[in-house]
């Protein structure tokens, strides 16, 4: 579903993406691991286009991403082309980023209402349904502020889910939540990923990335160092990179 071909990214002549190449295969969970500044954060982005890649491709369900090719040249997409391409492509972040002014339910809503056109009576029935799948079904009127952060990042899934994704990236969703609700935001993460989402998720919980992911690729300083069954990665790494990285989080 997704495909990642000698992708490179730089911030003022600092190259952050040096090339990666990366496939997810429809219903796949593959975790991106690896130190801080390795550029994972920024792959996501690229992949979702709101970053701008310097060279390489990627294709999301077979479309090129942000470029049209033309015998070989590409040609930078219309922003509404490119709108359309990222509505397919739900992302949570490590902050929650819900509209505080809004209720649980309104947060979920919105998309569906305001970019797909759909009816009030129908977003609303959705948006219920999604709420109880995350376990917030009698949270639907509570504003984010009196919710807790593991319940906010859960309505944030519910709000991406809204817009019926063929993908989901997720950007380290519990690294900002105090640890004890890390467990229910990867709870409704493991359950999406038995329900057959896709998923590309960066993450630093290894016992998430060891039961859920279906591979890991573990990056370091803007390239793929290397990839696989999770447990052969995180618990037999091959490179020197990948131990150190490893050994560091115990
Ligand atoms: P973390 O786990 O800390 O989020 P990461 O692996 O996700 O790390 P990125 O956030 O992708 O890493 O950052 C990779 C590098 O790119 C860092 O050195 C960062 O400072 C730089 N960078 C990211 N975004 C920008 C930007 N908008 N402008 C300039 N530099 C940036």
């Amino acid at each position: 579903l997704v495909r990642a071909l000698n992708v490179t990214k730089a911030f003022h002549g600092n190259e952050v993406l040096k090339g990666i190449d990366l496939d997810v295969h429809e219903g796949e969970v593959v975790c991106l691991l690896g130190p801080s500044g390795s550029g994972k954060t920024t792959f996501l982005r690229c992949v979702n286009q709101l970053e701008t890649i310097n060279g390489g491709r990627i294709w999301v369900d077979g479309d090129l991403m942000g470029y049209e090719d033309k015998g070989g040249r590409l040609h930078r997409l219309h922003d509404k082309r490119i709108a359309a391409q990222r509505r397919e492509i739900g992302m949570v972040f490590q902050r929650f980023n819900l509209f505080p002014h809004m209720t649980a339910i309104q947060n979920v809503k919105e998309g569906p209402v305001q970019v797909k056109g759909v009816g009030k009576k129908e977003s609303h029935a959705a948006a219920l349904e999604l709420l109880e799948r995350v376990g917030l079904g009698d949270k639907c009127d509570h504003y984010p502020a009196q919710l807790s952060g593991g319940q906010q990042q859960r309505v944030a899934i519910a709000r991406a889910l809204a817009m019926r994704p063929k993908l989901m990236l997720f950007d380290e969703p519990t690294s900002a939540l105090d640890p004890e609700l890390v467990g229910e935001v990867l709870a409704v993460m493991r359950e999406l990923a038995q329900e057959g989402m896709t998923m590309l998720v960066v993450t630093h919980e290894m016992a998430f990335a060891r039961e859920v992911a279906d591979r890991v690729v573990f990056m370091d300083a803007g390239v793929v160092v290397e990839s696989g069954d999770p447990k052969d990665v995180i618990n037999n790494p091959q490179h020197e990179r990948t131990k150190s990285f490893l050994s560091r989080l115990h």
